[in-house]
């Protein structure tokens, strides 16, 4: 996988320094921290071209492997419809990154006018085939929605992907209503891999080069409120349910940790090292 990819040396994608302190190493790969503004991400990390190639490949394939996505991901999915439900019964909704468009699915069904763009050709055609839904090929950026278009947008995991996020938010801005919200779910992977680092346990929870950087709660709200955005909530808004009874364990237990902690600390600590929701209004 990572033989045919072509590396490129960055510098922060945030703040453009060219300084960096090495983190953490995974294979081939290396997370740094952006010695201005403490950003993490991926350096040297693959070009677009390379990147472009690599997601044709990177949803699942088979039928079956798609289905266990879907239930994996579903507890979220209903969330963040519940959660949008409290904003909004309906509207105008824009899914970023909509894999098969289950999510879509569920909006679509719930009465909301829905629309979506997908960079891998293959879900595309998973979502017509199968859900009839009709989803933008390409970049967000390149799909030039008109100003001010959208009730809502949503990413589910597709930050961390982004080799330019500012440039995907500003433009999330510019296509959502005034007053519009966006709802960005996103891992949290930095503070587990400092805790399994002290003892020495090598693991790939990075997932590198698939994601290119890493935001923690503080440095996300801070590039909205940067271009923007306002009222600004975090939630661990529900966990993924994996195949496998060790990492569904673990990730029921985190989760409902997690949610429990943060509901008793008065919606205040977000537990470190877990998935995270955010909504902010434009
Ligand atoms: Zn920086």
């Amino acid at each position: 996988m990572t033989t045919d990819m072509n590396l490129e040396e960055v510098d922060c994608p945030l703040c453009k320094e060219s300084k960096n302190i090495p983190l953490h190493q995974e294979g081939s790969f290396q997370m740094v921290r952006c010695s201005s503004c403490q950003f993490i991400y991926l350096n040297p990390r693959p070009t677009s071209e390379s990147l472009t190639h690599f997601y044709q490949h990177y949803l699942p394939e088979d039928s079956s492997s798609i289905q266990s996505w879907g239930r994996m991901m579903e507890p979220v999915f209903h969330r963040a419809a519940n959660l949008l439900r409290q904003h909004r019964r309906n509207g105008r909704l824009l899914d970023v990154g909509t894999g098969f468009g289950f999510f879509m699915n569920e909006m679509k069904n719930k009465g909301w006018e829905v629309t979506g763009v997908e960079i891998s050709q293959k879900a595309i055609d998973y979502a017509r085939n199968s859900l009839g839904l009709t989803i933008h090929l390409g970049p967000l950026e390149k799909a030039n929605f008109p100003n001010q278009h959208f009730d809502v947008v949503t990413a589910f995991y597709v930050i961390e992907h982004l080799p330019d996020p500012m440039t995907f938010l500003k433009e999330c801005c510019r296509i959502l209503k005034p007053g519009g919200i966006l709802l960005l779910r996103y891992p949290h992977t930095t503070p587990i891999k400092n805790f399994l680092s002290i003892f020495g346990i090598l693991n790939r929870l990075y997932d590198l080069p698939a994601h290119l950087s890493d935001f923690s709660p503080e440095m996300i709200q801070r590039c909205l409120e940067s271009i923007g955005f306002e009222r600004c909530r975090h939630l661990i808004g529900g966990h993924t349910l994996p195949r496998g009874l060790a990492k569904r364990i673990a990730s029921s237990i985190f989760g409902n940790l997690s949610e429990i902690l943060f509901y008793l600390s008065l919606k205040k600590f977000l537990f470190p090292g877990v998935s995270k929701t955010i909504l902010a209004t434009k």
